[in-house]
């Protein structure tokens, strides 16, 4: 008896084992998934004696066709502050396009240096409409540097984007070994490894030895649920981020409308305080017919949106048609970084100039 079960053991695993090899096949001979590099530059590429090209950083890193089919092209290979806005929309462009001309495409790396990466990764999570992960990597080290992290970084952010958990995230920022939103990350000191972080809220998910693992979501609109249209768009309007700060002057304000801003954010201190000396140049650019959005420089926290229509009176006083104006005109950033209120409001403005509507956007992204 004892012996007619335990064969009925051994034939049961035998059973167990061969359909797990045959699991395990099947999965060995699915195709990888096909990941693209979009090579920008940054310190990631900047060695000594001539920076590393897209087909070099690809090769940095070894056992990456073990994760993904990888192909690569160079879009430009410059510090991250010398892309041009026009390059911005070239690069959104570009990857929407990659995105539609190939269904097989599971997902995009965008290398970027470091210091303006968060505000390029915002704007392609403002206008790349594919739910497939867009991951933007940089590194603090660079290839010329003992300790260079940018081959682990890229590979992660390969990693990542080959992963089918990374859908529908909106933008991914991966650096050391985090993975950060576009919305939210910021670089947070000049030159440590850990720089780019996500105050108040925290990391997206980890990239670990073993997977890549997430742990929330981000649930503000972005990407394909986007309403913005690169190819819709010709040039971005001009938008000046101006900082409060004691006795600032308000002709700084003054002189960007007369430059040609069509909006101003100020990054206001506290929950959007600005200085008093800065009230005349905040009227004139409302005056103007500019819009004035009001962040925080706090580096975290939230400046609350008006609710409601434009208020009779305020500070008991009756509002004339023309405070009225104006006040329609101030809106508030909520919980966005002043260089990402930027972004938005530059986009915001190649749709609309109603406040109304502008306001409600920045409630939504
Ligand atoms: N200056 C560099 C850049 O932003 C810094 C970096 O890549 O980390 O391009």
């Amino acid at each position: 008896m004892r012996l007619r079960s335990a064969l009925r053991l051994t034939l049961l695993a035998a059973a167990v084992l061969a359909t797990a090899t045959a699991v395990s096949f099947a999965q060995d001979t699915a195709p990888l998934p096909k990941v693209r590099l979009i090579a920008t530059g940054g310190t990631i590429s900047n060695r000594d004696g001539g920076r590393l090209t897209a087909e070099e950083l690809i090769k940095s890193m070894p056992g990456l066709d073990r994760y993904v089919r990888p192909e690569y092209e160079q879009f430009a290979n410059v510090a991250s502050g010398s892309l041009t806005l026009e390059q911005w929309l070239e690069l959104s462009r570009r990857i929407n396009q990659l995105f539609k001309d190939d269904a097989d495409l599971a997902g995009v790396v965008v290398t970027s240096g470091t210091d303006t990466l968060e505000e390029t990764a915002y704007f392609l999570d403002l206008t790349v409409k594919f739910d497939r992960p867009v991951v933007v990597v940089g590194s603090m080290r660079n290839p010329s540097t003992l300790g260079y992290e940018g081959a682990a970084n890229l590979l992660e952010g390969f990693r990542v984007a080959a992963d089918p958990a990374s859908r529908g995230k909106g933008v991914l920022v991966v650096l050391n070994d985090e993975i950060n939103a576009a919305r939210e990350v910021t670089k947070t000191d000049a030159l440590r490894l850990q720089t780019f972080q996500t105050r108040g809220y925290g990391v997206l998910g980890v990239v670990d030895r073993d997977r890549v693992v997430y742990y929330r979501d981000v649930i503000r609109r972005h990407t394909a649920a986007s309403e913005f249209d690169v190819f819709a768009i010709k040039e971005l309007p001009r938008v000046d981020v101006i900082l409060a700060y004691q006795g600032a002057p308000g002709d700084l304000i003054e002189s960007a409308v007369d430059h040609g801003a069509k909006g101003i954010v100020i990054a206001g201190a506290g929950a959007g305080a600005t200085s008093g000396t800065q009230s005349e140049g905040i009227n004139y650019a409302l005056d103007k017919g500019a819009i004035v959005v009001i962040g925080t420089r706090t580096g975290s926290g939230r400046v609350a949106a008006r609710r409601g229509p434009v208020p009779a009176r305020f500070g008991g006083q009756t509002l004339t048609d023309e405070q009225r104006a104006r006040f329609a005109r101030r809106l508030s950033a909520e919980d966005l970084a002043p260089v990402k209120a930027r972004i938005l409001l530059m986009l915001a403005l190649t749709k609309t100039q109603d406040p109304a509507e502008i306001q409600r956007m920045f409630e939504e992204y």
